[in-house]
């Protein structure tokens, strides 16, 4: 895997497992090595109970954003955020996570966004997405590249 250079990280990127919020690490972690990744594609994951768990290590870039690997850390969110609200453990949970990833990244411009801020696709479901909206804005997305 390849390393992920924390002086580049200036996106913090959140999703949905677009999945029952049941949904384990356990079961991610399965899903994303049938589809080839050497390991669970996101760095952090909060589960159905609002319990952190932690998916691949920092070291590593994710493997959760098509071209904002390089320079984001990925957090999942179990649940379909298109169909429920995620509940309020979960979101205790994922603003503690999203501020202590930002106190641990050296850059003070480290954004925070959705994955679909960055593709094409509905994660992290609209009832997360605009609740990141409330709480952080949505920055404008340097739509660079680097693989
Ligand atoms: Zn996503």
């Amino acid at each position: 895997m390849k390393r992920l250079d924390l002086s580049k990280v200036d996106q913090i990127i959140v999703h949905h497992t677009a999945s029952p919020r049941s949904t384990t690490l356990a079961q991610v972690r399965r899903w994303h090595k049938a589809r080839g990744f050497d390991d669970v594609g996101y760095h952090w994951f909060i589960d159905g109970k609002g319990r952190v768990q932690q998916g691949r290590s920092l070291r590593y870039r994710g493997a959760h954003c098509a071209g904002q690997n390089w320079r984001s850390v990925g957090i999942a969110v179990a649940g379909d955020f298109e169909l429920v609200e995620p509940t309020e453990d979960q979101l205790t949970s994922l603003w503690a996570l999203i501020e202590a990833t930002r106190k641990q990244l050296p850059r003070d411009d480290v954004q925070v966004t959705g994955h679909r801020d960055h593709s094409d696709s509905v994660c992290p479901g609209d009832h997360l997405y605009d609740l990141l909206r409330e709480r952080f804005g949505i920055p404008p997305v340097d739509g660079e590249d680097h693989g």
